[in-house]
């Protein structure tokens, strides 16, 4: 299986969709992408919260991470290893976004404020968005400093979502749990906890960046409209 999708965005006729697992590369995710007719758009990544509105196809690659659209014929692209890539999609507008939340991401609130920019620009009402996340490090592996839980917590996030790991300032962090409660703050439904093997740590068909601390090897999770 070369990416895990999810049945609700799988139902809607035109979407494209997926979370790629470690086969799918770059070059296949734009031979992918050939075959239906879109063009991929990619992000220079940077854990900022910066949030780009996609209409036509860029001529480089913008520095963000999110994306949205709502022009077929593009496919939103984000890249991750253990960072949670999440895909919201407006039933009633048609409108595509994709989210990279790794810890920096999620502290800077980037997914509220993705739904936030869906209802700003396009009048988004957060109950019709269907969200769907990847498989991200889990709670069980993430292990974090004090200074992360530091920074998350005069942030306003709960201290619920760190567990102490078992050595003097350390912690576990719950990423997806994290973005969860974003999600349901900005009104939206959390996405199911979702995919099978959804630790990307523990599941050697997933790139880890904490694993294998190959900074080349990322997955590619896209949605897009087909033209
Ligand atoms: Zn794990």
């Amino acid at each position: 299986m070369l990416f895990l999708t999810d049945p609700r965005l799988s139902r809607v006729p035109g979407l494209i969709h997926g979370f790629g697992r470690r086969g799918f590369t770059e070059n296949g995710l734009f031979d992918f992408a050939r075959e239906r007719g879109l063009r991929p758009v990619l992000l220079d990544q940077i854990h900022s919260d910066l949030i780009h509105i996609i209409e036509k196809e860029p001529s480089s690659r913008p520095s963000g991470d999110a994306l949205m659209t709502r022009t077929p014929g593009l496919l939103l692209v984000i890249k991750t290893a253990d960072c949670l890539p999440l895909l919201l999609w407006d039933r009633r507008l048609r409108l595509a976004a994709a989210v990279h939340a790794g810890w920096k991401g999620t502290c800077l609130r980037i997914v509220r404020k993705t739904v936030e920019a869906m209802r700003s620009r396009f009048g988004t009402d957060p109950a019709d968005i269907v969200a769907a996340a990847g498989p991200c490090i889990g709670p069980a592996c993430y292990e974090v400093g004090m200074d992360v839980r530091e920074v998350f917590l005069s942030a306003g996030f709960s201290e619920l979502l760190f567990v102490p790991a078992g050595r003097p300032g350390k912690y576990f962090l719950d990423l997806p749990g994290a973005n969860a409660r974003e999600l349901e703050e900005a009104g939206v439904a959390p996405p199911p906890p979702t995919l099978p093997s959804s630790c990307t740590h523990c599941d050697p068909n997933s790139h880890s960046w904490r694993r294998d601390g190959d900074p080349t090897r990322r997955m590619f999770s896209f949605i897009g409209l087909q033209p």
